[in-house]
C-alpha cells in the first residue's frame, strides 16, 4: 500500500529532546527531505489544498527548512520561490518583520519587487508552534503588496494555537500534529 504523506512524516521525523537548549523537544524533518519518494509527496501534499480555484503563482519559504519545500512544491507547480530570511542575510532594499520568541525576539526579512503586486502567495515551514514566525512572514508578504494565500507545514505543535493565531489571516495546512 502507498505510505500517505503523513505517515512518511511521521515515519520519518526525527524527535530530538533538548535541541536546540534544554527543555525543547525538537522535530528535525530532515530526513523526510533526503527521502526522494518522501520528498515528493510531502511536497505535492502541502500544495494540493491550496491548487485549487485561483490557485497560488509563488511559494515563500521561511529560513531554513522552509527553502527546501518551497523548491519543491515551486517545482512541480511551475511557480518561483520568494524567500523570507532571518535579519542580515539579504542585500539592497528590505522589509522587515521583527516578532516575539518564547525567550527574546527574531526578525524576519523580504526583498519587495520582486514579483508584482497582488501576487498570490502560498507560505510554507516545516513546524507551526506558536504561530510566530507565520503571522511576521504573512505581514511581511502583505507589506509586500503580495496576497498571502495559505500556510502549509509538516507538522504543528498541540497546545501552542498556532492554528488559532494563523487561520483568522489565511487557511492553513499541516500534515500532523504532534
Ligand atoms: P513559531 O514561530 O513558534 O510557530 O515557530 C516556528 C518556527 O520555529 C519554525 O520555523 C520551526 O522551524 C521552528 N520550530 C519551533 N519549534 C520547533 C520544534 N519543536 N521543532 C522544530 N522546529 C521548531
Amino acid at each position: 500500500m502507498t505510505e500517505t504523506a503523513a505517515a512518511l512524516v511521521e515515519r520519518l521525523t526525527a524527535v530530538v529532546p533538548d535541541f536546540p537548549k534544554p527543555g525543547v523537544l525538537f522535530r528535525d524533518v530532515t530526513p523526510v527531505f533526503s527521502d526522494a519518494v518522501a520528498f515528493g509527496r510531502v511536497c505535492e501534499a502541502l500544495a494540493a489544498p491550496f491548487a485549487v480555484g485561483a490557485g497560488f503563482d509563488a511559494v515563500a519559504g521561511i529560513e531554513a527548512r522552509g527553502f527546501a519545500l518551497a523548491g519543491g512544491i515551486a517545482a512541480q507547480h511551475q511557480v518561483g520561490v520568494l524567500t523570507v530570511r532571518k535579519a542580515g542575510k539579504l542585500p539592497g532594499e528590505v522589509l522587515s518583520e521583527q516578532y516575539a520568541l518564547e525567550y527574546g525576539e527574531a526578525e524576519l526579512e523580504l526583498r519587495p519587487g520582486q514579483l508584482p503586486a497582488g501576487t498570490r502567495v502560498l507560505v510554507v515551514d516545516d513546524v507551526l508552534a506558536t504561530g510566530g514566525t507565520g503571522a511576521a512572514t504573512i505581514t511581511l508578504l502583505e507589506r509586500a503588496g503580495y496576497q498571502a494565500v495559505g500556510f502549509a507545514a509538516l507538522l504543528e505543535l498541540d497546545g501552542l494555537n498556532g492554528r488559532e493565531r494563523l487561520e483568522p489571516r489565511l487557511p492553513v495546512t499541516t500534515l500532523g500534529a504532534v
